[in-house]
């Protein structure tokens, strides 16, 4: 290189000073609306690019949490003393802990229907990214007692409650129906949620079993006497999923290729209620 004089080392030191700068003007092309005026711009003073911002993540979307009431427990029976204990209601009084429930004639009792049934729903919503939490883990245990049932979704921020429950009506009374609290505890905007998820059930399980014809209005019943619906601060509600006492109700209620099919409707009515 020697050959070469200054004047020509000048000028390949300016070309390579030139394509740095090009190869860096597509970045600025690229993130400045006004490129096409600067090119055309007589002299402007060369640009220093600004970084290119990197675009923050969305935060990921929490999943859902739903606590499933499997009605009752296994262990009720033989524990009268814990049962029958009273507790608060929810609406100014008391009321026994918990209760054995029902069975078919049969004898297939309730506490087995809604723990196999909220396992299928617990599978069910898990599969669909919805975060289970159970009231009970076990179908062998005593209670818990209705009130602390009732306070549980407030507790780990569950966007609802479905508390699983076969009715013991006369034999002749035929059908499910869904129960909310008419205290309206959660405030007015809860309560309609309540009602919203009510509706979303009532309209699943319709395609499993018939509203009750012996109940409530349409599927939907609201009542005040329920510690597990009146202390809840989340949308909630109570499926008596039938009637274990009507022969047609029982049949269904007692195989699992009935409880799968009434796990699933529910499982969609609580879908369709969280919009997804
Ligand atoms: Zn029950």
């Amino acid at each position: 290189m020697r050959w070469l004089g200054p004047w020509v080392m000048a000028l390949l030191v300016a070309f390579a000073g030139c394509s740095a700068t090009d190869a860096q003007e597509p970045r600025a092309a690229v993130t400045s609306p006004t490129v096409g005026a600067v090119l055309s711009s007589p002299a402007p003073a060369p640009a220093v690019p600004s970084p290119v911002p990197t675009p923050e993540p969305a935060p990921p979307t929490p999943a859902p949490i739903v606590v499933l009431d499997p009605g009752h427990n296994g262990g009720n029976a033989a524990h009268p003393e814990v049962v029958n204990a009273p507790v608060p209601d929810g609406a100014g009084g008391t009321k026994p802990c918990n209760t054995t429930g029902t069975a078919t004639n049969a004898g297939y009792p309730e506490h087995a229907f809604t723990w196999d049934v909220a396992l299928r729903m617990r599978d069910r919503l898990t599969a669909a990214g919805v975060t289970v939490v159970l009231t009970r883990q076990d179908d062998a245990g005593v209670g818990p007692c209705v009130d602390v049932r009732g306070q549980l979704a407030g507790q780990v921020g569950a966007a609802a409650f479905v508390g699983i429950h076969g009715d013991g009506a006369a034999t002749v009374g035929r059908g499910f129906h869904v129960i909310t609290s008419s205290l309206a505890p959660g405030g007015p905007d809860v309560a309609a949620r309540s009602s919203a998820l009510a509706i979303a059930v009532r309209n699943a399980m319709t395609a499993v079993e018939p509203v009750s014809d012996y109940v409530g209005s349409n599927g939907v019943n609201p009542r005040r006497d329920l510690a597990g619906l009146n202390l809840n601060q989340v949308p909630a509600v109570y499926v008596e999923c039938g009637n274990m006492r009507n022969a047609t109700d029982a049949a269904l209620m007692s195989g699992a290729d009935g409880r799968d099919a009434i796990a699933a409707q529910l499982t969609a009515g609580v879908l369709a209620f969280l919009g997804r």
